[in-house]
């Protein structure tokens, strides 16, 4: 091996700018405000700042240890438009070359009038999403290297060796779904040996350019999907295979993010590549048989978390690294995946106790940690002052009040399995009926109504204390007035307070608890220009007063029929937050589940007779390999049942999930044991039901019927053809009808009108079904 691979490095670096300057410009270049020059400027100032600042916190600049890891939108979308992978529908948007401009890049983002954009979906188990490219068995690829070619020149002409960065062959064609009408035997991967060449000749162009290390991010060899085992062995070994082959070549640096590659890693390190990255964080330390396998090559250590904001523990990471040591094997040091996961800088959150900001180690602080790790494995002891320093902080966290609080530690060892258990659902059922009088198929929201202009500049003058509580208290009272009188008129059965208190769902539940904390910049990309700023979950958690019920309370007070609770579950509340990693998260997430099943008995109280407790996310965290999803599935139940179990039998507990894909996870949504719960499914045209119809669903259930995603209304025909086919599939008296989501994306005008919609179809196909024929 000719080069050597650079001793630290990261795999991967935020982009949205430290202080989201990428997203300004890019809404501003969509809204017609700012020109693409103003954006291209702003993108290229964005990357050399990255490399100034990369450098000053200890990467070498010359030696390929930078990643250029800038994406405008999405890394899974710069690959598709590198290989000119663009679905049929887009066909008119290359140039005889084959070659995307810049709002092309964004029409397959964002889609225009005519055409939907690509699919978006999670990138493995992290909050981020991808666009999912289309690849059918005739799917044209043409090479598009300009805007790689171009990020190396740029940089080396402000004086930076850079490390480009692609999605590899396998992890890209195994995320692209079949493009519609495609023979269903056909798979992306079939294409393999079409797009081998395009990568191959991209590495020769870069190896003109003195371009030393090229990276292929292949997260996909880290889970289990469909495919089975030896047809990924076989695309490695193909894939690998054929990209080492020839001499005219930058040196290949395969990563492999966000799990254990396994029995992968022998297959991946039999090819030619010259450097393999295993994540140490979320994957298991190699053993010294398996580290052999990769004799005359690098090991590339993931030992620093990308994934969290928590400094490491340099001690353990140090005493993990040694054993790695092996003849033969070059050792360097990583994170354990990009860091576009975390925000910038912890440094400059002033407004954070300094205790608690002197745990945090965001991307800044983790390529500080690298190198420090990468001097400790070139000259074992010199470091061991930094590494010291890092273990007193770690013991005074531990000590530190709020992090144990034996109190809370005392109500978790008591619980008894009675806790996670309600009552019989026959009887729930019945006491609910005679409770609450609703008709067949009731209509009802997924809590959140429209967030107007006003609503969100109330909350912002009250942080900034222009406005006193009073005040904004009497703000939000005025919207939630308006809420319920709007669902009066359009003939609502289970009204909402519309959450006009909240700025998001995670965070509000955090400002109210203690163990958590919140940032004021720690903002990480979602998706393109969306960002979200996870809150910082510390120490044991508890509720010190109640935090919805005056709301819900206040709602209640103004009207006749039921108004529903609406909680935030305890999964979601972690997959959206920075989670302390110090005790299992099922421990922590019993911790939130009793402070929210507090909130629970306290609305009760108050009257509330139907509450909401959503987990959106509890797919999110499902584990990416099969062994390990049973466990995780067992103790996210648990924990929504621990929330919830308490509840009387005349209580209506409902909740809420995001998505629409369940196969995988029916068995655990019939666990959760709620009475009732919605689901996204209008996009997917009503096909949930007919799972839910297969394996027997026994409790009532809410297939969305308006995407609230698009700012298009339905019509009565339509909702109704939906309701008339979930009610072929489940009985009626198991239905309800509501949107798909929250509405607080959208906006009044065509929310009113949609729900009007909605209402209309909910009676035209209750009389149906209340006529004595029935539907047919
Ligand atoms: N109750 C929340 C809302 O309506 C649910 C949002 C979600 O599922 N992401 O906004
Ligand atoms: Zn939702």
């Amino acid at each position: 091996m000719s080069i050597p691979f650079p001793h630290s490095t990261i795999i991967g670096y935020p982009r949205i700018g430290p202080r989201r300057e990428l997203k300004k410009a890019l809404e501003a270049y969509w809204s017609g405000q700012a020109d693409r020059a103003a954006l291209e400027d702003e993108a290229r100032r964005i990357r050399e700042s990255t490399y100034a600042r990369l450098t000053e916190l200890g990467l070498n600049p010359h030696d390929s240890s930078i990643p250029a890891s800038f994406s405008l939108y999405d890394q899974v979308l710069d690959t598709a438009v590198v290989l000119g992978a663009v679905p049929e529908r887009f066909a008119d948007l290359p140039d005889d070359d084959g070659v995307l401009d810049l709002d092309a890049y964004f029409t397959l983002a964002r889609g225009d009038a005519t055409r939907p954009p690509l699919e978006m979906t999670k990138w493995f188990d992290t909050n981020y999403h991808y666009l999912v490219p289309e690849i059918g068995a005739a799917t044209p690829f043409a090479l598009s290297p300009d805007s790689v070619l171009r990020e190396v020149d740029e940089a080396a002409e402000a004086g930076y060796r850079v490390r480009p960065t692609l999605i590899g062959p396998v992890t890209f064609l195994l995320l692209s779904k079949a493009d519609d009408g495609t023979d269903p035997a056909f798979v992306p991967l079939d294409r393999l040996h079409d797009v081998l060449p395009l990568y191959r000749d991209l590495l020769r162009l870069l190896a003109d350019r003195g371009v030393r290390w090229v990276q292929f991010d292949e997260p996909g060899l880290v889970a289990d999907t469909e495919m089975p085992e030896e047809r990924i062995e076989a695309a490695v070994r193909e894939a690998y295979g054929h990209l080492a082959e020839g001499a005219d070549r930058p040196a290949l640096f395969v990563a492999t993010p966000y799990g254990t590659l396994g029995t992968r890693l022998a297959g991946l390190a039999a090819t030619g590549v010259d450097a393999v990255h295993l994540d140490l964080v979320k994957g298991a330390v190699p053993t010294a048989a398996e580290i052999g396998v990769l004799r005359g090559k690098t090991l590339v250590a993931g030992i620093v978390d990308g994934h969290n904001v928590w400094k490491a523990d340099l001690a353990a990471a140090s005493g993990v690294l040694d054993t790695l040591r092996a003849d033969d094997v070059a050792l360097s040091v990583a994170t354990s995946t990009s860091l576009q996961h975390v925000p910038y800088d912890a440094g400059i959150e002033q407004a954070l106790d300094p205790l608690l900001r002197s745990w945090l180690s965001f991307a800044d602080q983790k390529v500080q940690e690298v190198a420090v790790l990468a001097r400790h494995v070139a000259h074992p002891g010199v470091v061991d002052g930094e590494i010291a320093a890092a273990a007193r902080i770690l013991a005074g966290r531990r000590a530190s009040p709020g992090v144990e609080v034996p109190a809370v530690r005392a109500r978790t060892a008591d619980l008894t399995p009675s806790d996670f258990v309600r009552g019989d659902y026959g009887e729930r059922r019945a006491a609910q009926q005679a409770a609450l009088e609703l008709p067949v198929l009731p209509t009802t929201t997924i809590g959140s109504f429209p967030q107007t202009a006003e609503i969100r500049s109330a909350r912002a003058r009250a942080a900034r204390g222009a406005l006193t509580a009073e005040q904004y208290e009497a703000a939000l009272q005025d919207e939630i007035r308006r809420v319920v009188r709007l669902q009066e008129d359009l003939g609502f059965d289970v009204l909402v307070h519309g959450e006009a208190e909240r700025n998001d769902m995670v965070q509000y539940f955090a400002e109210h608890l203690n163990g958590f904390d919140v940032t004021r910049h720690g903002w990480v990309q979602s998706y393109g220009s969306r960002c979200t700023r996870p809150s910082l979950l510390w120490g044991d958690v508890s509720r010190p007063a109640p935090i919805t019920v005056p709301w819900t309370s206040f709602a209640q007070s103004l009207t006749d029929r039921p108004v529903k609770g609406m909680l935030t579950g305890p999964v979601t509340i972690l997959a959206w937050s920075f989670v302390r990693t110090d005790q299992p998260l099922a421990d922590t997430a019993n911790q939130v589940a009793l402070a929210l099943r507090d909130e629970v008995e306290d609305l009760e109280r108050a009257g509330t007779r139907i509450i909401q407790v959503d987990e959106p996310a509890l797919r999110e965290l499902l584990p990416l390999r099969r062994a390990d999803q049973a466990a995780y599935l067992a103790w996210s139940v648990r924990a929504f049942t621990l929330a919830t179990a308490s509840a009387a039998p005349a209580t209506q507990i409902h909740t809420h999930l995001c998505y629409s894909e369940f196969g995988s996870v029916l068995a655990a949504i019939d666990g959760l044991d709620a009475d009732v719960t919605s689901l996204e499914a209008a996009r997917s045209r009503m096909e949930v039901v007919h799972d839910l119809g297969e394996h027997g669903f026994g409790r009532g259930v809410g297939p969305g019927v308006y995407d609230i995603h698009s700012p298009r209304v339905p019509s009565v025909e339509e909702i109704q053809a939906l309701l008339e086919r979930a009610v072929r599939h489940v009985p009626a008296e198991q239905l309800w009808v509501n949107p798909d989501c929250g509405l607080k994306t959208r906006g009044y005008r065509e929310t009113e009108e949609s729900l009007r919609n909605l209402v209309g179809a909910a009676r035209a196909v209750r009389a149906a079904v209340e006529a004595p024929a029935g539907l047919g």
